[in-house]
């Protein structure tokens, strides 16, 4: 009689493989970490010990095929928002102040727990300082493919993709050949890469015979941009870059199109459908039947605990089935039992791991889960249909009806208990990050100037200048005296600009200005743009007659969109001035000035406004400089007006469009 360690007998076996053969009332043999025999065949052997799976289904431990395990630490930390904002506003600034390889460690063991309930053995990860991802997975005893991210942003574990690329080849020579963790290398997306970057980690991928894990086409956008930019869509830019000369995992693939799904069918490429986050970022459903249908490895993934907000792969594989339904307007798609061999053998297939795991058969390794089908919302079952079992698991069945889950012929939970994992302690750690993470981020938004410098990357700055302001009739006395020799032009440019103003409640915030730049030529037209940001104090610091002093207290080029700021800071006011502007530098009586000539269009004006102004250093400078700027005013033909002293955005406020002409 053939002996084994472990046996489970009277259950029903759903095995998962190729013909989903089943086994009612049977066994399942394990022997170390592998199965010896399945079905009636098990029954026969000899075991150490006997474990009684009376009126419970068996089957292969759940796949995910996606995540970011750690970010279970900043789950809930900001939803309902769109991608770029949860992205650059939240999640980035976040990770950088606090993401470590004790986060990290804390983040996979707080995930891997809650894995462990909802009956997934093995995952694909994706984050940085892997290797305390995969140290912390396999003290949990799970199974995963970790991916190791290199971008060409500075990221939290490398300050350059150099960098990032040295930490990925290292993280792979240490786990390469482990029981549990599959390492790779993992380019983040075409859109954080350098063609060089996608490159370099192909052939790393190739070099140690190791999967490549990216995100592929999640959004129009990036499909967009990259069709605009490089003329094609995503998968034929990563193929011309090398990237399926390695067994890819793309997760997302939201925005292909047929010719694509073939592409990445052919070369075997496994994709990650991830229903739930996909919705929740309104980054659209990707076409899984069609996907299915040429025949793509197609696994289901759970995306990061922060963009779903949990790791329940019963919910992710339910919501994959009525999603594929209700958008192809064909109930008929994706049953409920391929939905499951998506989150099994097509999962595992993805992951470039179906030789190992999957399904249960006879040489792969033990993993699997036993789900108790007697429970309230799954009660009555019919057998008429063996595939009826598929539509209650998919249909009825709820994460916390797996009892057991075994991964590598070892317990992980039994009995709804974890085996390797303190549950209260891991919470409560938890908790104690998410304090600090408050902290941080509350005292982040008391201040509009420290959420810009969150997102912005940049320091603060400071500068002082004295100004003045007045409106003229006519531009001729300026332009005869910009061509005089009273004043020595150092340079000029002439230009369009589009101004956002953003007030806040509170006063005291200042008020930030969004300002595009459409720079002319002689006759009008477009030579290039720019956008800056600019944040100012509300109130004047000082004044000198007619000659205001104010304070500007940041200014970066704008990296983001005006959307992007107007979501990030949920201003109370908004304010648009557009007009067109002739700028000089001069020198006047040996003191460099900026003069302005504008022309507003929006909001409509009569006439032109004349602003001069001048940086200074400190109060003795400002107060020279005032007398020596009201004196330049004064040859320029013009008065003070103070009625405009805070700028046109004033005016834009009061929605004036005729103002009495000086
Ligand atoms: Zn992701």
């Amino acid at each position: 009689m053939p002996s084994c360690d472990i046996l489970l007998t009277g259950a029903t076996i759903l095995t998962m493989d190729e013909s989903f053969t089943q086994h009612a009332s049977s066994g399942i043999a394990i022997r170390g970490d592998t199965i010896v025999a399945v079905g009636p065949d098990a029954l026969r052997h000899d075991a150490a010990e006997t474990i009684d799976c009376q009126d419970r289904v068996v089957m292969p431990g759940l796949v995910n095929a996606h995540t970011h395990v750690a970010m279970s630490l900043v789950r809930g930390l900001a939803d309902d928002l769109r991608l770029d904002v949860w992205l650059m506003g939240y999640m980035m600034p976040v990770e950088r102040e606090f993401v470590s390889p004790d986060f990290v460690r804390l983040g996979t063991h707080l995930g891997c727990a809650e894995m462990i309930r909802s009956g997934i053995t093995c995952f694909a990860d994706m984050y940085y300082f892997e290797d305390a991802v995969a140290e912390a997975t396999a003290a949990a005893g799970m199974r995963a493919l970790c991916g190791q991210t290199v971008l060409r942003f500075p990221a939290p574990d490398a300050r350059s993709y150099e960098e990032g690329l040295v930490r990925a080849r290292e993280f792979i020579e240490r786990w390469k050949g482990h029981p549990l963790i599959v390492p790779a290398p993992a380019p983040h997306a075409p859109y954080t890469c350098t063609p060089e970057i996608l490159r370099a980690c192909a052939e790393l991928a190739k070099e140690f015979d190791v999967p490549l894990h990216i995100h592929l086409s999640e959004t129009l956008q990036e499909v967009d941009d990259l069709r605009k930019t490089h003329g094609m869509p995503g998968v034929p830019w990563i193929r011309k870059h090398g990237l399926f000369e390695a067994k890819v995992l793309a997760a997302h693939c939201v925005h292909v199109d047929e010719g694509e799904i073939r592409t990445l069918k052919n070369f075997g490429a496994g994709i990650a459908h991830n229903p739930t986050s996909n919705l929740k970022l309104a980054a659209g459903v990707a076409p899984v039947a069609k996907m299915l249908e040429l025949g793509a490895n197609v696994g289901i993934g759970t995306d990061g605990p922060a963009s779903n907000n949990d790791l329940d792969m019963f919910e992710e594989t339910r919501l994959a089935a009525l999603l594929a339904k209700g958008t192809g307007g064909d109930p008929t798609a994706v049953p409920a039992r391929q939905a499951l061999a998506m989150a099994t053998r097509l999962g595992a297939a993805a992951l470039h791991m179906d030789g190992l795991i999957g399904s249960l058969q006879a040489g792969k390794r033990a993993d699997l889960l036993v789900l108790d089908l007697d429970r309230l919302h799954a009660v009555p079952r019919f057998s008429r249909d063996p595939g009826g079992i598929y539509a209650a698991i998919v249909y009825s069945c709820k994460s916390t009806d797996v009892t057991d889950v075994m991964c590598n012929g070892r317990w992980l939970m039994r009995n709804r208990a974890l085996v390797t994992l303190d549950e209260p302690a891991l919470m409560r750690e938890a908790r104690e990050r998410a304090r600090s993470i408050d902290a941080f981020l509350g005292s982040r938004e008391i201040s509009v100037l420290q959420k810009l410098i969150a997102v912005g990357g940049a320091v603060e700055q400071e500068s002082f200048e004295v100004q003045i302001k007045a409106r003229l009739a006519s531009p001729d006395r300026v332009l005869a005296v910009m061509d005089s020799e009273d004043v020595t032009v150092i340079r000029s440019s002439r230009y369009r600009q589009h101004d956002i103003y953003w007030s806040f409640d509170d006063p005291e915030q200042g008020r930030l200005r969004y300002r595009e730049d459409d720079f002319l030529d002689e006759n009008g037209a477009v030579i290039s743009e720019r956008s800056r940001l600019t944040l100012t104090g509300h109130a004047t610091e000082d004044r000198f007659g007619a000659v205001l002093l104010f304070r500007s207290r940041y200014l970066a080029p704008a990296a983001h969109s005006a959307r992007f700021y107007r979501e990030y800071f949920r201003p109370a006011a908004e304010h648009v001035v557009a007009k067109e502007r002739r700028r000089w530098l001069v020198a006047y009586r040996a003191v460099e000035f900026y003069v302005h000539l504008d022309r507003l269009i929006n909001p409509a004006a009569d006439g032109y406004f004349l602003e001069l102004k001048s940086r200074t250093w400190s109060q003795r400078d400002a107060r020279d400089k005032a007398a020596i700027i009201t004196e330049l005013l004064a040859l320029l033909g013009a008065r003070p007006d103070e009625t405009i002293s805070d700028g046109y955005v004033e005016l834009a406020a009061r929605g004036v469009r005729n103002v009495e002409r000086s």
